[in-house]
């Protein structure tokens, strides 16, 4: 099946939850299935990335530096589906560093962080949307009506990553990102308060051997045969 993108009409108040770990493919795809129903698309690693610029910014590394951190930025930004805007700029490109990715995943292990950032999900989410992340379908939007759990293997991921990172004029090798995306899963999947994992009701999907349009076909297939999304 070739995905016709202004094909689909979603029920209202869809929630599409997609969650898996870096590399994976999931900002992608999420972007692409939005798109092909007609919602908005939400990063949630975005959140986590700005909470960790932020408190590095800041210098604060224990839980309370960040909360402090965190009451003062949020007020500042703008999360919306085009990213995290901060006095009407995207910032975007300074949260994608692999720094600022260890730092989101050092306080996104806090739970009072966790627990403060739920409600700014869950409130934007409440119109129906595509969220992508670690924990949506099992925490954030435990309810979305279509959850997806996308994975693919290490190599795979650190190669999608390092090309991403490439395209960003980064000087990384592939070896250093590996290390750094199993890094990353380690601590997402251990971490006590939501850890990374499959939802229950998620489908999953391996897309170590598929093209992104394989895998929002299969997505998209999936959605209409639950009455979920309709060819219009
Ligand atoms: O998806 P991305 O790589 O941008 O996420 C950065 C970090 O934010 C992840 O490694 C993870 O620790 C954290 N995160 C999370 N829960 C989410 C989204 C991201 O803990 N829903």
């Amino acid at each position: 099946m070739v995905v016709d993108m202004s094909e689909w009409k979603a029920i209202s108040g869809l929630q599409i939850a997609i969650d898996g770990p870096s590399g994976s493919g999931k900002g992608t795809i999420a972007k692409t299935v939005a798109q092909a129903v007609g919602l908005p698309v939400l990063d949630t690693g975005l959140l986590y990335r700005f909470i960790g610029y932020s408190s590095m910014q800041n210098g604060a590394t224990d839980e309370a530096g960040v909360l402090a951190c965190m009451d003062e930025c949020l007020g500042d930004m703008q999360w919306m589906p085009g990213g995290i805007f901060v006095q009407g700029k995207n910032i975007g490109d300074k949260l994608r560093q692999e720094d600022v990715a260890a730092a989101a995943s050092r306080v996104a292990a806090m739970p009072e962080v966790r627990r403060r950032l739920l409600h700014v999900q869950q409130d934007i989410a409440k119109n129906g949307c595509v969220m992508d992340g670690r924990d949506i379908g099992s925490v954030v939007l435990p309810d979305a009506q279509a959850k997806f759990y996308l994975t693919a293997s290490l190599r795979e991921r650190a190669r999608r990553r390092w090309s991403q990172l490439q395209g960003l004029g980064a000087e990384v090798s592939l070896d250093a990102t590996l290390n750094e995306i199993r890094l990353r899963d380690t601590q997402d999947a251990e971490r006590t308060h939501s850890p990374l994992k499959q939802a229950r009701d998620a489908v999953c999907i391996d897309s170590t051997t598929m093209r992104i349009d394989e895998v929002v076909d299969r997505m998209l297939s999936i959605m209409e045969r639950r009455a979920l999304i309709e060819k219009t």
